[in-house]
């Protein structure tokens, strides 16, 4: 059911990190950001510093934590790893940073969600390296200046519309990711299969990457499920017929959408005229949660020209209605 899912599952981040690259020639696509990072760390190993913290927007399974674990690669230092949401008291942070080695990365992945006392702390320690350690309880407690090693910070967010002013102003590079071209998906899955050693004809890879949403990690999964399925149906071919099959087999359909996607386009076709509504009813029609219809269905039908999002909100566009293979009303859409 979650084939195209762009979030990763805990049991995937494990097999994925078999697939990731590991320096920016490796990295496939997305050329500006990749060219615009090339220049920050270029100069920031002729200038023996560290570079400007980096901050990477965009929609889940684009890239961003393969761009921060390259980035310290590509320093030579190693990437110390958290997440807005696990960083539960500010204290827990302030270790974490005194405890990074000279030019270390530290990569904060959905850094919108981090606590505000964390995020107070932050500011300080990403422009002048120190953190306010907080000694004792009550009335009496002092905070100590503590110097840390100068660092690069490495942020990551799906939704950079959510993050503060002055925590945006303190990155040095923002690099907005962008969904993949088909062609760059194409050459994911070529460099995946070769790793994965499995045998990937032009026509099925072309199949698998028109399907998944522009986003690799989307890509790489449908690879291990049609290998899955060519293996045991077929001779382990993921020739043409074998990823339609299969494809088929997983309810994705052929521009990626999958049930869910589908469902909500439906109950917005055929319960709600073609909208607009809100996206909260949308979502109990549909039984599901706000927040999944909203950053997992929606930037993918946006983009796909199937949905809009307007100010009295969302509507079916008329290709929506053609894809579910129905008559586009005839005052047209609203
Ligand atoms: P994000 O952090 O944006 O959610 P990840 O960096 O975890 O995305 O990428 C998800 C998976 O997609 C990784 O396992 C990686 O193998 C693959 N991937 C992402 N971007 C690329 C790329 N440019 N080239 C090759 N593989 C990629």
């Amino acid at each position: 059911d979650d084939a195209v899912d762009p979030r990763a599952g805990d049991e995937e981040r494990v097999v994925e990190s078999a697939l990731r690259p590991h320096s920016l020639a490796d990295f496939i696509g997305q050329p500006k950001v990749a060219r615009q990072l090339d220049l920050v760390l270029e100069g920031a190993k002729r200038r023996g510093r560290p570079p400007d913290h980096v901050l990477l927007s965009g929609p889940p399974g684009l890239g961003k934590t393969s761009l921060a674990l390259i980035i310290g690669s590509e320093l030579g230092t190693s990437v110390k790893i958290t997440s807005g949401p696990a960083i539960e008291r500010s204290g827990d942070l302030a270790a974490m940073l005194s405890n990074l080695g000279h030019g270390d990365v530290l990569f904060i992945d959905e850094i919108h969600r981090i606590a505000r006392p964390a995020e107070e702390l932050l500011y300080m320690a990403m422009e002048d390296f120190r953190v306010d350690v907080v000694v004792g309880k009550g009335p009496g407690a002092t905070a100590i200046p503590l110097e840390i090693n100068p660092f690069t910070l490495v942020g990551a967010t799906t939704r950079a519309g959510l993050l503060t002013g002055p925590l945006r102003d303190r990155f040095g590079f923002v690099g907005q990711m962008e969904f993949y071209e088909t062609a760059d998906l194409e050459r994911v899955l070529a460099r995946s299969a070769d790793l994965l050693g499995v045998e990937l004809t032009a026509e099925g890879s072309a199949e698998i990457a028109g399907r998944s949403r522009g986003t690799p990690r989307i890509a790489n999964r449908l690879l291990r499920r049609v290998r899955d399925y060519a293996e045991v149906r077929a001779d382990g071919r993921v020739t043409l017929e074998v990823a339609r099959a299969a494809l088929a087999l997983y309810d994705v359909d052929d521009l990626g959408l999958d049930r869910l996607d589908r469902s909500v386009l439906d109950a917005l076709v055929s319960r709600f005229g073609g909208g607009p509504v809100g996206v909260a009813t949308l979502a109990v029609a549909v039984g599901e949660e706000p927040h999944t219809v909203e950053e997992v269905c929606e930037p993918f039908l946006v983009r796909a020209g199937l949905l809009a999002r307007t100010p009295r909100g969302r509507v079916a566009t008329e290709a929506a209605w053609r894809h579910l293979g129905l008559a586009v009303p005839r005052g047209g859409v609203p």
